[in-house]
């Protein structure tokens, strides 16, 4: 297998690409009027100031998220969510209709979406009983055309972890791209691989404002890897791919952001509870132990506890399709009051 050269995997039209060059981005200096990018000069129209494009680089706030991640701004990507991310691999690095990837199911579903929608074959390599990687055969599944390899770690659903080791046998050996997804990080007991991305530079890593920092609905995704990388995404996302109001928002919440850490650990605690009281129940087989912010549960009868559950207007998501997850339910923890009425419909159920 050739030893990884970034030159060598990225796609001949992104290298020819001349990217787009925005007003924002072609003047840098101070200036008082601006008559480069026609915007409407009037800012008064709405409650917050919209009218001017926002920062296509979010300089101020990579700023913050540079210390708190102990990572340089230039080793840092944001996103229109992790999707975006996601994509943009898949643009710059795989040739539709030839190149190829590999998953590690069962694990999160946009990396099969995103291939779908890129017109690039997707191999599937399941994770062992033990939820962790194949190695032999995923090594046996790479070949000339192997572009990206997904790990998820924590994994979704099954809230377990990878051995890291296992993650960088592959990155070692491997000439394209291996991607590690820590949407739940931040409720993992051990760190993310941000402090390794310096040895392997063929190592992308994706978190997100979603899961942990609570804020699904703004739609902001994170990625971190070398700064050739990175320079990639800038030249091939869309110019202003993160709004003001989201960039805004985001600076406040990391500025104030000690209320998180104590809901981080709270969702911690209610994790054990619930894997205590769900371990307890008739019906149930096994429950998961889980580094996210969900349990994996697998019940005797899934599809009827999920109907009975969305009767007490309880819904959580039925994974009993899913390979390696027959008869599992992946449930979010939700708040004391959520989990107990959880419980009590299940008790009520199955006593
Ligand atoms: C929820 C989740 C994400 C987050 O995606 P966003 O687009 O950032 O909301 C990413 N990866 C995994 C595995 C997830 O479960």
């Amino acid at each position: 297998m050739a030893k990884f050269n970034l030159q060598d995997i990225v796609r001949d039209n992104i290298k020819k690409l001349k990217p787009y060059s925005s007003a924002r981005s072609e003047f840098s200096g101070t200036a008082e009027v601006f008559l480069d990018a026609n915007e409407n000069p009037y800012e008064d129209l709405y409650g917050q100031k919209v009218n001017r494009y926002p920062d296509p680089y979010q300089l101020e706030l990579k700023k913050k998220i540079s210390v708190i991640k102990n990572i340089p701004p230039d080793q840092i990507f944001l996103g229109n969510g992790s999707d975006e991310a996601i994509d943009l691999l898949f643009r710059i690095f795989c040739m539709p209709g030839k190149d190829n990837i590999i998953i590690n199911p069962p694990t999160y579903g946009m990396y099969e979406v995103s291939a779908n929608i890129n017109d690039v074959a997707v191999r599937k390599i399941f994770l062992t009983d033990a939820f962790q990687i194949d190695l032999e055969k995923v090594s046996a599944a790479i070949d000339d055309f192997t572009k990206l390899i997904f790990f998820c770690c924590p994994n979704n659903p099954t809230g377990t972890s990878l051995k890291a080791s296992d993650i960088f046998t592959i990155a070692t050996s491997f000439s394209g791209i291996v991607i590690v997804d820590e949407a739940y990080i931040d409720f993992a007991d051990y760190n993310s691989l941000i402090f390794r991305l310096d040895e392997f530079p063929n190592l992308v890593i994706l978190q997100t404002f979603s899961k942990a920092w609570g804020m699904a609905g703004l739609r902001l995704g994170m990625a971190f890897a070398s700064k050739e990388i990175i320079q990639l995404f800038n030249k091939v996302k869309p110019p202003y791919n993160i709004s003001s109001i989201t960039q805004q928002f985001a600076l406040n919440a990391l500025t104030s952001s000690n209320l998180v850490s104590e809901r981080i650990n709270e969702i911690k605690i209610e994790r054990e509870k619930l894997f205590q009281h769900l371990g307890e129940l008739r019906n149930v087989i096994t429950v998961i132990p889980s580094q996210a912010n969900f349990l994996l549960v697998k019940f005797e009868d899934a599809k009827s506890v999920y109907a009975e559950l969305c009767k007490s207007g309880i819904v959580v998501r039925d994974r009993s399709n899913v390979e390696l997850c027959d008869n599992a339910l992946r449930i979010t923890i939700g708040t004391p009051v959520e989990n107990s009425k959880l419980i009590d419909a299940l008790k009520k159920l199955y006593s």
